[in-house]
């Protein structure tokens, strides 16, 4: 079961933990404990990468899962705070998405260990907190057997197409982008390939556009090959 409170990255929810049971989907339940999951798997894959003895804001991060509607999700230096939003197919948290768990805990990481990036007055910086976030959501994911599985097994081992690991938080970037009509894919997120960029195109921001460059430094073809203990794949 995860331990939110283990140190030194810990997190706080404001209510107590439900019951430890199976719950379903799109339930307060599941998403506590999908968020503590995957919390718990991210921070404690980088609490043996960073020397971080603390958040950037002390000891504990809370974490607010469902702060009202919107298609959103952020960290702001006082928690990881979510939101839900309308969907053809009912209402979505963003919250309930283990990558935009660990995207945002990403940021709060990076903060925590190089807080003078914050708010700095570039975009580069700013694509940058953003490439890190995605990073940390496909880092995270991969601590997980059953996803090192799955993707050898559906790429061949060519794990620089696309893949269940390349297609970071398709279900709330679909909502996002729909209202733009830009052509989106489902692999809109997606990292890793060079066509990261497709993402700017409804936001059209040098943030993403730069986020896409950034991104596109072959981490799935390289660091998650390393991590999986294989060569890079052509
Ligand atoms: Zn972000």
């Amino acid at each position: 079961m995860p331990d939110i409170a283990h140190t030194p990255l810990a997190f706080r929810f404001p209510k107590p933990a439900p019951p430890a049971a199976t719950y379903a989907q799109n339930t307060k339940e599941f998403r506590y404990w999908t968020a503590a999951e995957a919390l718990r798997r991210g921070a404690d894959f980088w609490a043996v990468v960073v020397p971080l003895t603390a958040w950037e804001l002390g000891k504990t991060l809370p974490v607010l899962l469902d702060e009202g509607q919107d298609l959103n999700a952020y960290y702001d230096r006082k928690a990881l705070n979510f939101f839900h939003g309308p969907s053809p197919s009912g209402t979505v948290y963003s919250g309930e998405s283990p990558d935009v768990i660990c995207h945002e805990m990403g940021h709060a990481i990076l903060d925590s260990f190089k807080p003078q990036l914050w708010g700095a007055a570039s975009q580069e910086v700013a694509a940058f907190h953003e490439s890190f976030g995605d990073m940390s959501a496909i880092l995270s994911a991969l601590q997980l057997q059953s996803l090192r599985s799955d993707i050898l097994s559906t790429t061949g081992g060519k794990l620089a197409q696309a893949s269940r690991l390349s297609r970071l938080a398709e279900q709330l970037a679909r909502l996002i982008h729909e209202p733009f009509r830009c052509g989106f894919s489902a692999s809109v997120l997606r990292l890793g390939d060079g066509r990261g960029t497709q993402f700017s195109a409804a936001r059209g921001t040098a943030r993403f556009r730069y986020a896409g460059r950034f991104a596109g430094l072959g981490l799935i073809g390289g660091t998650a090959a390393s991590a999986m203990g294989l060569r890079r794949a052509s």
